[in-house]
């Protein structure tokens, strides 16, 4: 939900972070998994990898071009099946929808299945807010919510935490022996929540693929809860941000086989899930009904928007936070919002408004990977180039809350002077002379400067190659112009 949050804010939660040495040891050695594994598949199993990516790419793109017809038409197909499709324009409309549907039905306790976009509407808290439990059933989720956490990463909720701090939870909040294995905690998790599955009526799900031409859902998952979720339940609903259309299995397919190796480095996750409407005649399993809601929040903007519209081609991989140079020493909680990370930098402005998340933009060092990494070619550093742009009333315009957003004088000066800098090769190579010759000074008077105390806060002054051109000048085959 929406909170404004000042410079002061991120400063001082970006410094308990980068202190935090424990934090940073998990965030690191997860990320490294994470990124090794996709690596590794990707040389071994994926020699065609960027056409691939290219079809995923279109794939989304040619929805995104005609979104509203293949959302009605994902209606009308959807209703067809038999599910129920509601539309929420804002997150409050999202939460009144599933909030009446339990009134009605007089259901108190509802189970959740891992959902971004619940998080993103704040479903846990409206219900907490109005009598009803929301229990997580996702193992990380689970985690999270033992502690009153919110997610640190999209895909995996708790890997801030590492395997004896798990233990560590379920010992104070499950009454569990303490145990490090990952089987051991895997089976205490599973027995909690076997337990909880018993006498839940309502099951909320989020949705990975919503195909158009089928009117059916896809679901991606690892661990089983989220199929207990859509089937124990008498009723099952879904959030399904209206991005999440694509045209046909077809095209869900290859988005899959994008999905998977980007976010957890395999081929094919355990679970996969597709849900064509509730339970029929004759059938054994499956909920009584089944609610497909279409979240808006904001969507519709970005969609106009001749640029961020990229953006809503996202399938929530969370390989661009993996490989983040600003996320793996933070983590996701840093961000105060719900979608950390590259991905998260573009959106949060343009769903919650940039008067409320101006710093947001600031956490990125522009390196590129991200861009390079994501597997349906969002131009994640051009968008948060733009996104700076906004906030320092140069760009369109077009963000929410863009004119509320107060931006930095000194930003905007300091901006200008290295544009025009940078953009002089004499003026860019006195001025690296210089400071080759000044910056041992940095070392030493640097933690008594302004601006430079910050920044050395947390990092070692760099070592400045002032004469790097006349090194490289001289070097064989170096063309010097
Ligand atoms: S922006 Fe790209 S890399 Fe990042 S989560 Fe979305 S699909 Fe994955």
């Amino acid at each position: 939900m929406t909170h404004t949050h000042t410079d002061h804010d991120y400063e001082q939660v970006i410094g308990e972070k980068l202190n935090d040495a424990q934090l940073r040891t998990n965030l690191r050695s997860a990320m490294d998994t994470l990124i090794h594994k996709r690596k590794d598949l990707l040389k071994e199993r994926y020699p065609e990898w960027e056409q691939l990516r290219t079809m995923g790419q279109n794939a989304k793109l040619k929805v995104l071009s005609k979104l509203d017809s293949f959302v009605q038409q994902f209606e009308e197909n959807a209703t067809k099946n038999g599910f129920v499709v509601h539309y929420a324009s804002t997150a409050r409309d999202a939460n009144e929808i599933i909030y009446n549907l339990a009134k009605e039905r007089g259901v108190e306790r509802i189970l959740k299945g891992k959902s971004m976009a619940s998080e993103e509407i704040g479903l846990n808290q409206y219900m907490k807010e109005k009598g009803i439990v929301a229990k997580e059933t996702d193992l990380g989720e689970l985690i999270i919510q033992l502690i009153d956490e919110h997610p640190v990463h999209i895909v995996v909720p708790a890997i801030h935490k590492n395997r004896h701090q798990v233990g560590k939870i379920f010992q104070e909040k499950l009454g569990a022996p303490l145990e490090s294995e990952p089987e051991k905690l895997n089976g205490i998790a599973r027995k909690h929540m076997r337990g909880e599955f018993e006498g839940f009526k309502m099951g909320i799900s989020g949705v990975n693929f919503a195909i158009a031409n089928e009117g059916a859902i896809w679901l991606v998952e690892n661990e089983g809860n989220g199929r207990m979720t859509t089937t124990a339940c008498d009723i099952h609903v879904a959030i399904c941000g209206i991005e999440k259309m694509v045209e046909s299995f077809e095209d869900a397919s290859i988005l899959n086989n994008l999905l998977c190796p980007s976010a957890v480095g395999v081929q094919i996750t355990c679970y996969q899930n597709i849900i064509t409407g509730p339970r029929q005649e004759g059938e054994l399993d499956g909920p009584k009904e089944a609610h497909i809601i279409l979240l808006d929040h904001n969507r519709s903007n970005i969609l106009a928007d001749e640029k961020y519209y990229r953006a809503l081609s996202c399938i929530r991989c969370g390989t661009c936070l993996n490989h983040c140079p600003v996320y793996d020493k933070i983590g996701g909680h840093a961000y105060l919002a719900t979608y950390p990370g590259p991905i998260g930098v573009v959106i949060t402005p343009q769903l919650f408004g940039l008067d409320n998340y101006a710093h947001i933009a600031n956490l990125c060092s522009l390196c590129g990977r991200c861009g390079e990494v994501c597997p349906v070619k969002i131009p994640l550093p051009e968008l948060i180039r733009d996104l700076r742009a906004e906030k320092t009333h140069e760009g369109r315009g077009v963000v929410r809350g863009y004119k509320d957003t107060k931006h930095s004088k000194l930003e905007e000066l300091g901006m200008k002077a290295f544009a025009k800098i940078a953009s002089n090769g004499t003026l860019w190579r006195a001025v690296m002379a210089l400071s080759g010759t000044f910056a041992p000074l940095g070392k030493l008077f640097g933690h008594y400067t302004p601006v430079l105390q910050k920044w050395l806060r947390y990092r070692e002054m760099p070592k400045v190659q002032g004469n790097l051109h006349a090194k490289i000048k001289n070097l064989p085959g170096v063309i010097y112009e």
